[in-house]
């Protein structure tokens, strides 16, 4: 088994453990993330919302109130520099009835306690102008302006693909399974790929953040419990919102809403169901019906009719209440374990928070004396691969001109073309598997969910990778497609 020796090593390939790379990457450092799955970004940071909160919903004195209105103003910062789609749709706190609507005042009162700009309530009139589809039930809203809508997994990847650019080493397939810890200090960690030894450790690992923390021996009592949330994604043809439209909020947070997306299609959820297993991304009958009653009851459009997929997404719920306040994110230098940092219990608004965390997660190293020496060729600009589908005429005869790959369609649906499967795979964080290609180019997302790409896509990907199609998977090991030939004989 291999062993490695970095100055910091990254635990989870999330948006957490990504912006944190990112942000390192400027320094005259060496910096590792480890991550077991075989893509970055294959945990909740991509079966999400994919909501940039405005920052009006945490409690105030919260971190997460404190992360999420930073985060949500250096999105906008970044996400250009990377490439990465981010609208900013705003979004409405819809109030159904006289109750509710005695409600807005306090919820724009708990916003800008927090920081948050720009926060307007809306009488019914203004608020149905705005989206004509909500309920003639609604009595008005609270406006949310700062608020916006990210392709989730290009945000994860464009902050990955930039850290690796600037030097970061990605070690995929690599599960933390143990930890070495001397006289107080954790040294190494134990991995699937060999041992990793590094001055400091960042646990960025998700839903297993506080196993990470355990198996150093830091907050026993700390525990994550998974919450599943499910959703519905309509065909790009059924109806369309202009934003984001929340319910108000209730016990089981900001609830069941129904919002735009920076592909173009209305999807609506999640629920809210504590699960036993971690791994449960399961999406239920019960469940489904549950996010249909809730999104009716602000638009009634929103009927299953035109439902193309489903999916969901396991929140990492912690228990830490810090004194005086409701759940909060743990982040932290460890009081107990040196060279520990803790990002943990990071639920929502964890991602619209990432970059906020990411800046913060610097300053704990910086005041902890870590030497912060920057690099003088940091480069900040990420670009995506082109997308055929989106361009014009003329630059598409200029693309096909200079690769005629990229006139060879492979999804008829989504217009994907030979050629940006071939610079996903040879990407800087490379496209190994049929989902890690589709992840990149929406290829398969369409109406017909891939019907028609999936053989062609695995002939390229086994010419790219100069491997045989039964090695081709479809999300990484164990899960291939196909075992062996028809004809080939079986002894
Ligand atoms: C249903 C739902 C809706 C949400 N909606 C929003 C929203 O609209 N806006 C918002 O701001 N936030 C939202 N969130 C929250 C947001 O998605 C999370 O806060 C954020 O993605 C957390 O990122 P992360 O990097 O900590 O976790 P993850 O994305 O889960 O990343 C953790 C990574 O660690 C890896 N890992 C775990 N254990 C190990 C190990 N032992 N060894 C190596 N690697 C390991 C995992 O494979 C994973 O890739 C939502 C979450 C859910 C589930």
């Amino acid at each position: 088994m291999e062993k490695r020796t970095c100055d910091v090593a990254i635990v989870g390939a999330g948006i957490i453990g990504v912006m944190v790379a990112r942000e390192l990457s400027k320094y005259q450092l060496s910096v590792a993330v480890i991550e077991r799955e075989s893509d970055v970004g294959m945990g909740q940071s991509t079966s999400n919302s994919a909501i940039i909160h405005s920052g009006h919903d945490p409690e105030p004195g919260t971190l997460k109130a404190r992360f999420n209105v930073r985060g949500n103003k250096l999105w906008y910062q970044i996400a250009p520099e990377l490439d990465i789609p981010l609208e900013n749709s705003g979004a409405l706190v819809v109030a159904v009835g006289a109750e509710e609507q005695d409600r807005l005042p306090a919820l724009m009162e708990q916003g800008r306690e927090n920081g948050v700009e720009g926060l307007e309530i809306l009488s019914r009139e203004e608020t149905l102008e705005r989206e004509p589809h909500l309920t003639p039930d609604v009595s008005g809203a609270l406006s949310t302006p700062s608020a916006g809508v990210v392709d989730a997994f290009q945000g994860v990847l464009g902050a990955a693909e930039n850290a690796a650019h600037n030097g970061v080493e990605f070690l995929l397939n690599t599960e933390v399974r143990g930890a070495i810890v001397e006289n107080g200090t954790l040294r190494a960690l134990e991995t699937t790929s060999g041992t990793v030894e590094a001055t400091w450790f960042i646990n960025a690992a998700g839903v297993y953040a506080d196993e990470v923390m355990h198996l150093a021996g830091d907050h026993p009592e700390f525990e994550i419990s998974a919450r599943r949330g499910e959703y519905f994604v309509f065909d790009e043809n059924a109806f369309h919102v202009n934003t984001v439209l929340f319910p108000m909020p209730g016990k089981k947070g900001k609830g069941i809403l129904v919002t735009t997306t920076t592909h173009g299609n209305t999807m609506i959820g999640p629920n809210s169901d504590y699960i036993s297993d971690k791994e449960d991304h399961a999406v239920t009958q019960h469940g489904l019906n549950e996010i249909v009653a809730g999104a009716t009851r602000l638009v009634p459009d929103a009927s299953p009719r035109y439902v193309i997929a489903t999916f969901a997404g396991v929140r990492a719920t912690g228990n830490h209440h810090p004194d005086g306040h409701g759940r909060d994110f743990l982040v932290e230098r460890s009081a107990t374990v040196n060279g520990l940092i803790n990002l943990a219990g990071i639920e929502s608004p964890g991602y619209a928070s990432a970059p906020a965390i990411a800046e913060y997660a610097v300053e704990l190293l910086r005041e902890a004396g870590v030497t912060l020496q920057e690099k003088p060729d940091w480069d900040p600009i990420r670009k995506r691969i082109p997308r055929f589908r989106d361009m014009s005429h003329p630059e598409r005869a200029n693309l096909v001109a200079g690769n005629p790959a990229f006139g060879r369609i492979v999804c008829r649906c989504e217009e994907v073309t030979e050629g940006e499967i071939v610079q996903a795979i040879h990407s800087p964080i490379p496209a190994t598997s049929y989902d890690a290609i589709k992840r990149r180019t929406w290829l398969g997302a369409g109406r017909c969910q891939g019907s028609f790409d999936y053989p062609r896509t695995m002939e390229i990907l086994a010419r790219e990778l100069g491997v045989s199609m039964t090695e081709i998977t479809k999300k990484g090991p164990g899960s291939v497609f196909l075992y062996r030939q028809t004809k080939e004989e079986v002894i």
